[in-house]
């Protein structure tokens, strides 16, 4: 068992089948999250006789280790972290002046296919566990000394595919008592799991929403992301209605503008009558961030010139559609969204 993937109160139960004192989870809890401990012996406010038992009963502390790390010249750094299984995935620390974000993974590869996306050419392996997803944070936290304001599940993998995992680690990250990020600082990125989002917005925890769009043509996405087949536009907008009419919380759409593929004025053109299509306030609830694109091995596929990526940014704004481009970091490490794929840097 990997003591990091039990909230605290799950953790309480277990010390007291133990026979220990209720308050030694909170103890425990609180080196983990707060302090980030990586053995029973940094934990010097317990007795001696608790780590021997929790050597002896074998229960994980499971530090995730580090294969690579690589900083670019913005110093966003990747990490490349190896699992018990000698899996591996990646997490991007994106430092700022004042607010650290880290993108973690939520799978090792990914089964969704985009056909942009690096991520996505080797399938799925497997879905990372809570304990693995939280120690991404944990290490990285560690290893930079920053306090991390910000979480972005746009790492390897499609997060609300990995649903339950995914949000245990949320929950846990998100509790004051341990690393305490706020759910608002908190996004979760998704290529489209239409009844899956219908579960994220009946949760205690609103986290941000962000989808994956690409496209807002059924043909074009079905293509570019193929599980737009099985959850069409139509189905996807209207998930996105209801989850921010029962949260209250704005949707980002995610656009990586692709040169010849999904930039043109028709395209522009079916972003801005979907968007607008969402309803009357849909302008206060939605939001367009621009990605430029990165190209990936094994596709022709290249980025549209940084001209047409203002110029359709500043169409949409004309439209009354809030929008940003995403400002580009880590990509000269292959750190950069989609291009994430288990592999140390050359
Ligand atoms: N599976 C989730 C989260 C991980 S991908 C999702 O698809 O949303 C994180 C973001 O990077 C997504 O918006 C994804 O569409 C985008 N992305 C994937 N490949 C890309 C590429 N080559 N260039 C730019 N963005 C890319
Ligand atoms: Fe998976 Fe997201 Fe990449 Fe699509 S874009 S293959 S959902 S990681």
């Amino acid at each position: 068992m990997n003591i990091k993937g039990l909230t605290l109160a799950e953790l309480q139960d277990y010390i007291e089948s133990l026979d220990l004192p209720k308050y030694r989870a909170g103890q425990i809890f609180s080196w983990i999250h707060q302090k980030k401990a990586c053995s029973w012996e940094e934990m010097t406010n317990l007795p001696k006789s608790i780590h021997r038992l929790f050597s002896e009963k074998e229960i994980s502390l499971g530090c995730l280790s580090v294969l690579d790390r690589v900083e670019a010249d913005d110093h966003t750094t990747k990490f490349l972290f190896e699992l018990d299984d000698h899996q591996s995935v990646e997490s991007v620390f994106l430092p700022d002046a004042h607010h650290h974000t880290i993108c973690f993974s939520t799978q090792v590869g990914c089964g969704m296919g985009c056909v942009f996306c690096a991520t996505g050419q080797n399938g799925l392996t497997r879905n990372l566990a809570a304990a693995e997803i939280i120690d991404q944070v944990l290490a990285i936290s560690r290893m930079t000394g920053a306090d991390i304001h910000n979480l972005v599940a746009m790492g390897q993998g499609e997060p609300l595919i990995n649903y339950d995992e995914v949000m245990k680690a949320v929950k846990i990250l998100n509790d004051p008592r341990g690393v305490g990020i706020g759910a608002r600082h908190i996004t979760i990125s998704t290529c489209g799991i239409v009844p899956k989002i219908y579960q994220l917005a009946r949760e205690p925890l609103q986290v941000n929403l962000a989808i994956s769009l690409h496209s807002a043509d059924d043909e074009l996405r079905n293509q570019l992301v193929p599980i737009n087949r099985k959850y069409p536009l139509r189905e996807l907008f209207k998930a996105c209605r209801e989850y921010t009419a029962d949260t209250g919380r704005r949707v980002t759409f995610e656009y990586a503008l692709i040169k010849d593929v999904n930039d043109g004025r028709a395209d522009l053109q079916k972003l801005i009558e979907s968007i607008n299509g969402l309803g009357k306030r849909s302008r206060a609830l939605y939001h367009i961030n621009l990605i430029p694109f990165n190209p990936i091995p094994g596709s022709s596929f290249e980025r549209t010139v940084p001209q047409r990526v203002r110029e359709f940014a500043a169409l949409l704004t004309d439209a009354h559609i809030e929008t940003t481009i995403r400002k580009e970091r880590g990509a000269d490490l292959a750190a950069a969204c989609g291009q994430l794929q288990g592999k140390r840097a050359d």
